[in-house]
């Protein structure tokens, strides 16, 4: 029996010892000396320790202590040296054999090898801590959960950015966030917790020293093969640069949309190689299109005002050479109504070379029915001053016709007694009513050229020869101005070249300068009336007209406000006579002042460029016209 349980200990998978209860080695079976090449008698008392690593026998004996003085099972782990010299992890367990007391009488104990899981264990360690030192590395936050959702492990970056210990965080890491964002994020995080569906949303984190940073959090749940969720790792990357760029550009944006929307314009961005083009929603407004709505060139051509199409097309065309347009067209609305819009864009090129074209459109169409309620006006004004004018000229018209009717008179009378005589002279009646013929035309003549005018008529632009056009004011106030004693002398110089622009205009001004002279020396007995036109070249090639007077003058002091309108001195005066003429001339790319004689009077001169026609002719506008001149020029040409 007793070798039965020898052998049958002998034959124990594992290496079998019994210890006296002072820990002392009292048996060892075969396998343990097979194992380690120590004879049985080697093993007994402390010899057994032998078998030990060096560097685990401190602990190992440490730790035998400890188990016979407590008298409990236990068990240890350490390297046993192999017969071979080669160590091997082994786990050590003892139990105590306790008699009928209570009393330890005897330790046994059973080492079995440990080594494939103990060097599995290390590999595992050895995987975790550089998987730890990667995850502590990281540039980045990194905080891992457990499937429960309690935090694992939180990253170097992590416990740095919250300025906590890892248990601190363990214990509140919800603390860290914003207080607005706290709610939300603890409904998601468990919502992705319970669900295995990954986290992904934008929160505020509190930093070490109370600033809160906005961070992107990505949460994914890590699983084994078997689909179970081993771990979740989240990420956490600062994006606080980028909200802050982010809300920087949107209130530039508002800005630049509130800009747009208070000078009526829009703006757009357009590369004709793709053919992509962005507009602000300022610009969708003035088109009267739905904003976000894709925008092509059949969008835009469909706004455009059937007369101004081919504009759009030239604009492209312009655009894909790569020049700067800008461009002025009409839009038609859908509700009829006519939009006047300028557009500007401005080429430049990307690191690739492709066009990209930048612009602006403005809606003009409140300032062009401003500019046109303007221009009426203007033009209701010029018609005014010269109805105004045509009180004074009332005698002078009636003499002009009455003159011509008075010959029709007796003309017709010859003629009758010519046919009633014996026999009738019919060759002295034919004659009679040849002068007839002839004085009704001089009336109707004098009619023709007053109704041009005072006729409210459009600006019509054409060579105009100054000289020829002022005879003919000057014949219709001819009898006026014989009538109040006033010595006219007419200079003219030869070969003047003509201007070009409106005759009537020209003529109403040189008829306004003219009248005011008439009436300037209303008063005036002391001294001769006298009246002087003079048309010549002027020193910056144009054709200039003075008039003089010997009236009553100006005073110098208000000579800057003669041409102001509504500025006048007389009694039943308008005062829109110099103000319009000033227009006018301005409007013709030329000049009006006016100087005090040196002795009596007053001298009005204006002067219109020749060379400069062609520039006139084309910008003269309808109505009453307007200065197109450059201020430069008008500048140049005004004192
Ligand atoms: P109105 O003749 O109705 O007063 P104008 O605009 O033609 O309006 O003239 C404005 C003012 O300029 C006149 O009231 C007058 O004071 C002054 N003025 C115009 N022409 C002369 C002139 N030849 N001599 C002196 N003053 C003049």
């Amino acid at each position: 029996m007793e070798d039965e349980l020898s052998r049958t200990v002998d034959g124990l998978p594992g290496l079998v010892w019994t210890a006296f209860p002072d820990g002392r080695a009292e048996f060892v079976n075969r396998r343990w000396c097979e194992y380690t090449g120590l004879a049985a008698h080697e093993a007994s008392g402390e010899g057994w320790q032998m078998a030990f690593h060096p560097d685990d026998r401190p602990a190992l004996l440490e730790s035998w202590r400890t188990i016979v003085a407590s008298g409990e099972p236990s068990e240890a782990e350490a390297r046993i040296r192999r017969f071979d010299g080669a160590y091997r992890w082994f786990l050590c367990r003892a139990s105590p054999i306790l008699d009928a007391v209570g009393k330890v009488v005897k330790w046994c104990g059973i080492n079995t090898e440990i080594e494939d899981r103990k060097r599995a264990e290390d590999a595992l360690r050895a995987h975790e801590q550089r998987f730890r030192l990667i995850v502590d590395c990281l540039p980045t936050r990194v905080v891992l959960f457990t499937p429960e959702g309690d935090v694992f492990h939180a990253n170097r970056h992590t416990l740095e950015y919250a300025g906590a210990t890892f248990e601190e965080l363990n214990a509140a890491w919800t603390s860290w966030i914003h207080p607005d964002d706290r709610q939300a994020v603890v409904a998601r995080f468990h919502a992705s917790i319970s669900s295995g569906e990954p986290y992904d949303a934008e929160s505020r984190h509190r930093r070490a020293d109370g600033v809160y940073r906005w961070f992107h959090v990505q949460g994914f749940p890590l699983r084994d093969n078997l689909g179970r969720i081993l771990l979740w790792y989240f990420l956490q990357t600062d994006i606080d640069d980028r909200k802050q760029a982010d809300e920087h550009l949107r209130k530039s944006a508002a800005l630049m949309a509130k800009v747009e929307e208070l000078s009526l314009s829009g703006s757009f961005c357009w590369r004709p190689a793709s053919g992509s083009i962005t507009w602000s929603e300022q610009l969708y407004r003035i088109f009267g299109i739905e904003p976000g709505t894709p925008i092509t060139r059949e969008v835009v051509a469909a706004r455009y005002h059937p007369g101004d199409l081919h504009l759009l097309s030239e604009m492209i065309k312009r655009a894909q050479d790569g020049m700067d347009v800008e461009f002025e067209y009409r839009l038609l609305l859908p509700d009829g109504s006519v939009k006047y819009l300028h557009a500007q864009a401005h080429a430049t090129r990307d690191p690739q070379g492709r066009l990209d074209y930048i612009g602006a459109v403005k809606d003009m169409t409140e300032h062009r029915q401003s500019d046109d309620a303007l221009l009426a006006l203007r033009a209701e004004l010029a018609h005014l001053s010269r109805v105004n004018s045509l009180g004074a000229l009332t005698a002078s018209i009636a003499h002009e016709i009455n003159q011509p009717l008075a010959g029709i008179m007796t003309n017709a009378s010859t003629g009758l007694r010519m046919l009633s005589a014996e026999p009738p002279n019919v060759e002295g009646a034919l004659e009679t009513v040849r002068r007839t013929i002839r004085d009704g035309h001089r009336a109707s003549e004098v009619i023709v050229r007053l109704r041009a005018l005072f006729q409210k008529k459009a600006v019509t632009t054409t060579s105009v020869d100054l000289v020829e056009a002022a005879h003919e004011v000057i014949d219709l106030l001819r009898s006026e101005i014989r009538n109040r004693r006033i010595v006219l002398q007419l200079k003219t110089a030869d070969d003047l070249p003509p201007v070009t622009g409106d005759r009537v205009q020209l003529q109403q001004v040189v008829l306004n300068l003219l009248l005011n002279a008439l009436e300037a020396m209303n008063g005036v007995d002391d001294r001769p009336r006298r009246l002087l036109v003079k048309i010549e070249r002027d020193d910056c090639d144009g054709v200039a007209l003075t008039v003089t007077d010997s009236g009553v003058g100006f005073d110098p002091q208000h000579v800057g406000n003669l041409f102001d309108a509504f500025y006048t001195t007389k009694k039943e005066g308008m005062g829109i006579g110099l103000c319009v003429s000033r227009r006018i001339i301005e409007s013709h790319g030329g000049r009006l002042w006016a100087s005090s004689n040196a002795g009596y009077g007053a001298t009005f001169s204006l002067s219109v460029p020749y060379r400069t026609g062609s520039t006139i002719a084309a910008d003269l506008p309808s109505a009453m016209g307007q200065a197109r001149c450059t201020d430069a020029a008008r500048n140049v040409r005004n004192p």
